[in-house]
């Protein structure tokens, strides 16, 4: 490395530990910045692609994520209204032994957070971040405070950044998710994230999402489509109605939900979408959601944080000034980040929203035709994160996982 640089990184989050951890292994000095009073990821179960894992690995985590999350070699999802299997995606289809990996979301912030502590990064906690000037590197803070000046601002505060543009579309619908006990015998797949639809006004969701730290005991994920506007509704009507038509939507899940007593268990996630141009702005340049927030449908946003982050370091790896670098890491990721918010874009509603048409379509035109080569091969290919080739734009390549990284 020529130069080593100030850095500071906005956002403790995935993609922001992720890249204080290989920006500080590179020998530059980098100061994270989060308005948590003490490191605490909230939400639930996420899926880890290839893609991350890959980058995981580069930071020589991946068997841990492994050993703590939930292998997963299926999506299903069936239509309760038609009976039909809407979803059937199958990670082998593209390649013998690929699967994502189902992680508690606290574990994986714990791995990174490590990681980051590790390699030297600073940690500032309690450091709300309100605008930062992309021409001096200085950065506010909603204490009235002036940082830096740095010669690198990563904007990494997730997709309510102060430091991008505002998101352009609030989805209607989010949803409600809980973590809650494994427990054999109900009938869920341990290796599959299934799903239950009516039309595409309902959804519920079930997956194995591992375990916490290597002693805690095994949990699932369960989610719960539901309309923005409708989420104050829900919180104020008794939770026994709201169960009694979860239940009915899908049955099996009537001894998970017993476990569920308060409307507090359940945390709503509210979702958007926005992409946010310039990616780079002088010393300033967004990771992660900052820069592509999409919905959750296709599991992908955090990977996606992850491989921006790689991308950055990648980049500043290289001889040149700043500009070229910075330069390089947005022509490494753009075509991918184009690529999936696109796809995000015209799926969710496949899935979440009250368009009957769109239902229809899925449940009795894409469903079949999904089935048919090279259909699954593409879905496969789609779920996995490797449509685009991002990981050959870093210059990785796909590895293999070994099944004795997982514990079980
Ligand atoms: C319910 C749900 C399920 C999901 N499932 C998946 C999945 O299965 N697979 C997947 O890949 N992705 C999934 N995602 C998306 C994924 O969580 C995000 O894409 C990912 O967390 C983005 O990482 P990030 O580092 O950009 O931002 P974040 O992880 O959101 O981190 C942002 C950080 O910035 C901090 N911050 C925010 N504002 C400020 C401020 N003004 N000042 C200081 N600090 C601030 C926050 O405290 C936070 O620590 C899911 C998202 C949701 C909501």
């Amino acid at each position: 490395m020529a130069t080593s640089l100030n850095i500071a990184v906005a956002g403790a989050g995935i993609g922001g530990l992720a890249a204080a951890a290989l920006l500080a292994r590179q020998g530059h000095q980098v100061t994270v910045f989060d308005q948590f009073d003490a490191p605490q990821p909230v939400g639930s179960g996420l899926i880890l692609q290839e893609t991350g894992l890959a980058i995981l690995g580069e930071l020589g985590l991946r068997s841990d994520a492994q050993r703590l999350g939930a292998p997963l070699r299926r999506l299903h999802g069936e239509s309760v209204g038609s009976g039909r299997t809407v979803l059937d995606v199958r990670y082998d289809a593209l390649r013998p032994g690929l699967c994502g990996v189902s992680v508690q979301r606290p574990a994986l912030f714990n791995l990174v957070h490590d990681a980051a502590r590790t390699a030297g990064a600073d940690i500032a906690v309690s450091t709300r971040i309100i605008s930062a000037h992309a021409a001096t590197g200085y950065v506010t803070t909603g204490a009235g405070y002036t940082l830096g000046p740095f010669d690198l601002v990563v904007d990494a505060l997730g997709v309510r950044s102060p430091l991008s543009s505002r998101p352009r579309t609030s989805l209607a619908y989010g949803a409600l998710w809980a973590t809650l006990p494994w427990r054999n015998g109900l009938g869920f797949e341990k290796d599959a994230l299934a799903q239950k639809y009516r039309q595409a006004r309902q959804m519920a969701g079930v997956m194995p999402s591992g375990r916490l730290t290597e002693s805690d005991p095994e949990t699932l994920t369960y989610f719960w489509s539901i309309r923005a506007d409708q989420h104050v509704t829900w919180k104020q009507s008794p939770l026994e109605a709201w169960k009694r038509e979860a239940i009915e939507l899908w049955p099996e899940t009537a001894p998970l939900l017993d476990g569920v007593e308060s409307h507090d268990q359940l945390t709503f996630a509210r979702y958007d979408h926005r992409t946010h141009t310039p990616v780079v702005n002088q010393r300033l340049v967004h990771v992660g959601d900052s820069w592509h927030a999409a919905s959750p449908q296709l599991g992908q946003g955090a990977n996606m944080a992850l491989l921006d982050a790689y991308a950055l370091a990648r980049a500043l790896g290289q001889p040149g000034a700043l500009d070229r670098q910075l330069r390089h890491y947005k022509a490494m990721r753009a075509g991918h980040v184009r690529l999936f918010q696109m796809m995000s874009w015209l799926f969710t509603p496949v899935y979440q929203s009250d368009s009957a048409v769109l239902a229809w379509l899925r449940d009795w035109l894409a469903a079949p035709l999904s089935r048919v080569p090279p259909a699954p091969q593409i879905l496969a290919a789609m779920v996995s994160g490797g449509l685009g080739s991002p990981l050959k734009r870093l210059g990785l390549s796909p590895g293999d996982q070994p099944p004795s990284d997982f514990n079980r």
